[in-house]
């Protein structure tokens, strides 16, 4: 395929073979048996992968906002209060659901670039009486990386339930939603899960469900509501069907493939190479003396690098030149740094060439906007890490 560009955003990624393959195939009926198995095979897959033994999956037709309508809309009952800690984009996103619900949500906001202090989230949670708190594992307007670990410890401490917007981080960040003692989280499939647009992955913890069976009112959203969706993911989990909305029957026999080729993997191996794939594209891009949104290196994703333009060079000029060398990367999204940095995204099936290939064309594209810079630096840097 010579004329395609690699694509190194933060989703859609590129997808394995495998997995389109199985897009492509024909389409069964929902009550086909071949389909019944896959799509409860990939129901169980995604408590696997969520580290959530007791808790209860839903894979529906939408996007990664889905996820959060979803998550928000059972949740929350008008008046009740909302935690969202607040890294970027996503965090404002959460915060407009929430209210959209009914829910009173205070924010813990850090600088653009950082992560919360620990204390400061603490300080509010003790004062606020918190019915949930939302945390963006990665959120993909700043790359930044939270500590869902601590941050959910100080939720439980102060019985909030935990949301955790993992749609840039599962199945490339480590997440584990039992021993974190996370609640919900929740993903989309067209980032780390490997698979194209269109379906939402959520579990629930039982705490969660308990949540949803205690409120006073009905879900504020039909198509969004657990309750309908409960009794089929139940019914194809015990392979049998149930009907609500048609299931997104080639997206999910996509995905069945995606989780197994996940889980086959390894989830610990899978997060490994998260980690060395994001270290030899950070060395690479600080050996071409670009900083990052990221203030340390201990709060940056290893799902997605977000770089600043050096000094005399524009996204307007750059973006298109690294497109020119074959890659397309993304802009900025954060609106107070919108023209100030762009965004690469590494996770799912990307490979060290995939990095290679992206540190080439962002030194090609640098240097034919005049950047000066040592040839070579970058790649030359990720070659390192990668030889160990
Ligand atoms: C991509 C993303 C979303 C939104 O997902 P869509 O599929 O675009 O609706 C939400 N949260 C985070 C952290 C994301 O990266």
């Amino acid at each position: 395929m010579k004329n395609r560009s690699l694509l190194m955003i933060p989703g859609p990624i590129e997808f394995d073979p495998a997995v389109l393959s199985a897009l492509g195939a024909p389409t069964t009926g929902h009550l086909a048996p071949n389909f019944i198995e896959a799509f409860g095979q990939a129901l169980e897959r995604t408590r696997t992968l969520f580290q959530c033994k007791e808790g209860q999956p839903f894979v529906l037709a939408g996007t990664g906002t889905l996820g959060m309508d979803t998550a928000c809309a059972n949740l929350v009952e008008a008046g009740d209060t909302a935690l969202v800690v607040n890294t970027g984009y996503f965090g404002d996103r959460i915060g407009t659901i929430l209210e959209r619900y009914g829910a009173k949500v205070t924010h813990v906001r850090p600088a653009v670039g950082a992560h919360p202090v620990l204390d400061d989230v603490e300080r509010t949670l003790k004062d606020g009486k918190f019915k949930l708190m939302t945390i963006t594992h990665v959120d993909t307007s700043t790359g930044v990386l939270a500590d869902v670990k601590s941050l959910a410890a100080l939720g439980r401490k102060y019985r909030a339930l935990v949301v955790v917007d993992g749609v840039c981080s599962v199945a490339g960040e480590e997440l584990d939603m039992d021993a974190w003692g996370v609640d919900v989280a929740f993903t989309a499939s067209q980032k780390a899960v490997g698979v194209p647009p269109g379906l939402a992955l959520l579990v629930a913890s039982p705490a969660a469900m308990s949540a949803l069976k205690a409120r006073k009112t009905p879900v504020g959203s039909y198509y969004a509501d657990w309750n309908n969706w409960l009794p089929v993911m139940q019914a194809y989990e015990a392979r049998k069907s149930a009907y609500f909305g048609t299931p997104a029957v080639n997206l999910v026999f996509a995905l069945n493939v995606s989780l197994g080729q996940i889980l086959q993997e390894g989830l610990e191996a899978r997060f490994a190479r998260h980690v060395r794939i994001s270290r030899a594209v950070k060395a690479g891009i600080a050996a071409l003396g670009l900083g990052q949104v990221p203030l340390g290196d201990a709060i940056a994703a290893h799902t997605m690098t977000a770089p600043r333009f050096p000094a005399g060079v524009t996204g307007a000029d750059l973006i298109p030149a690294i497109s020119k060398a074959g890659v397309t990367l993304a802009g900025g999204l954060h609106a107070e740094i919108k023209n100030e940095y762009f965004r690469i995204g590494h996770m799912g099936a990307v490979t060290q060439g995939d990095v290679l290939a992206t540190l080439g064309a962002i030194e090609t594209g640098l240097a034919a906007c005049g950047y000066k810079f040592e040839k070579g630096a970058g790649l030359s840097a990720a070659v390192k890490i990668f030889a160990g």
